[in-house]
């Protein structure tokens, strides 16, 4: 749950950084940071809280240079803290490099005790700082073979910008895991940058050009842009999460709408499970599109039954237990109008813990809605991610240990149904007008070929199949940072 961003070519690099990362902010706002280069020397800010917060004006025109990246952060690995806010940005002997990263490495724990071993301190308990020492100590001599170099050692979810003193490098790791796109100032074709999601690049005036292909190293420097594929070719994992919940609706991801995905699944899960009612209704703001796609399918009205106040932040990605439910009460507000008497269905993008749903539920019912019946545009969300997306654990997931019935008398709902698996994956397939068959591959040489359609078989649903595309090593010593800044 991050956002990167960079730009290479700017005399404003920073501001335009600057809002590259607000308009990511619903990938992380726990943190945020931008480095840049002059050429010579990097410049860093990082602080805890919001892109707004974090950057006064005043602290922006202290970032010199032409080339920026950037990063907002929601903590998966390392903790909420400071030292662990991105870009990473270190001096070694070669010179200066710094690291924004979305993902999580699976093997980071092993990599750091053995890097560790050999004599390397680390500042943070971020998985990103692992790669930092890897390019610090590999003997390649280009910085692109160093950044090559150390990410093959590594494993896991990977979209990466690393800023060196002339150079822009985005990597995003085989399996595709997160997203990653590269973008063109409207203004300055000689101007690209890089961003999580495309969604960002209107705000600066940039236009989409294509995604960066599962592992595709781009580099950006006074030579222009060039790519290379420097790892094992592997399966396309893309997160199906980005397209359910995470990403922003208005961004296109591997040539899939995100909009469109959610209204297929919207009219998958009404094809699947239809109901006899009076309106469906939205679990604001992910929930929409679905709800939209329900209810033009099922030739239901389509009302705003519950109102979402925009002065909070997204519960599920409030970090701790306490903040997120108190948030359910300031977040969302039923509007008796629309659900008085009424047979309603609510459809939301899916159910963690079962305590926010429950909560709706009894609001509706409060609110005089004569049925509830919950519609969930994902199947039951039975495992925990280990690629960047922060879920709770296995054991607090509600549909790990409880059935569809009992999850269903759980949140007090009339009927409770869940759209399938199959269902979930063909509606987005569908969306991009893609095939059934995920073996041909070819690597992009050109920046105008689109990647490849994605396929049935392209993506990573491990937190609803438990078929984890790339293994997690588990270890037993759990960190904590002894050394705290205050
Ligand atoms: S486990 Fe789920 S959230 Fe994590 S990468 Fe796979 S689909 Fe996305």
């Amino acid at each position: 749950m991050c956002g990167v961003f960079g730009i290479f070519g700017h005399s404003e690099a920073a501001n335009l950084t600057y809002l590259g990362l607000h308009a990511l902010q619903h990938r992380g706002q726990e943190s945020a940071g931008i480095v840049t280069s002059d050429g010579d020397q990097l410049y860093a800010h990082r602080g805890m809280g919001h892109v707004i917060d974090v950057f006064p004006t005043d602290q922006i025109d202290k970032l010199k240079g032409n080339i920026a990246i950037g990063h907002v952060r929601y903590s998966t690995a390392g903790g909420s803290l400071l030292k662990n806010a991105q870009p990473l940005a270190v001096d070694y002997a070669r010179g200066s490099i710094a690291v924004a990263h979305n993902g999580n490495l699976t093997n980071a724990e092993a990599l750091r005790e053995k890097l560790e071993e050999r004599g390397s301190i680390f500042q943070s308990l971020s998985d990103t700082e692992v790669i930092v020492h890897l390019v610090a100590i590999s003997t390649q001599r280009a910085v692109e073979d160093r950044v090559a170099d150390a990410l093959t050692l590594v494993q896991g979810a990977y979209s990466l910008v690393c800023l060196t003193e002339q150079s822009l490098i985005a990597v995003r790791d085989p399996h595709g895991i997160r997203p990653l796109c590269i973008g063109v100032l409207r203004t300055d074709p000689a101007c690209y940058v890089i961003a999580s999601e495309a969604s960002c690049f209107e705000l600066i005036d940039a236009k989409f050009v294509r995604d960066v292909e599962p592992g595709e190293m781009v580099i950006v420097d006074r030579r222009g842009i060039r790519s290379s594929h420097p790892f094992t070719h592997a399966r396309p994992r893309l997160c199906i999460f980005e397209f359910v919940y995470f990403a922003r609706p208005d961004s296109v991801i591997d040539g899939v709408s995100v909009y469109e995905a959610r209204k297929n699944l919207g009219r998958r899960l009404a094809d699947e499970h239809p109901v006899d009612a009076d309106v469906v209704i939205a679990v604001p703001d992910s929930g929409v599109p679905a709800t939209i796609g329900y209810a033009e399918r099922s030739k239901l009205p389509f009302e705003v039954g519950l109102v979402r106040s925009h002065y909070v932040g997204r519960t599920f990605i409030e970090p701790q237990q306490s903040i997120r439910h108190f948030g359910v009460k300031l977040k969302l507000a039923p509007v008796a109008a629309v659900l008085e008497g009424k047979r309603v269905v609510v459809v939301d993008d899916s159910i963690v813990r079962g305590t926010t749903s429950r909560k709706i539920v009894k609001m509706l019912r409060a609110a005089g809605a004569r049925e509830v019946h919950m519609r969930i545009s994902s199947p039951p969300n039975q495992w925990p991610c280990y690629y960047g997306i922060d879920t709770p654990t296995r054991s607090e997931l509600i549909a790990s240990s409880h059935n569809l019935a009992e999850i269903n008398q759980y949140i007090t709902s009339d009927t409770l149904q869940y759209l399938s698996l199959d269902g979930m994956v063909n509606a987005i397939v569908k969306t991009t007008g893609g095939g059934s068959n995920g073996s041909s591959h070819r690597h992009l040489t050109t920046l105008n070929e689109p990647v490849p359609a994605l396929t049935t078989e392209s993506f990573c649903h491990a937190c609803w199949s438990g078929d984890y595309p790339i293994e997690f090593i588990p270890h037993p010593r759990h960190r904590q940072m002894r050394l705290l800044d205050t």
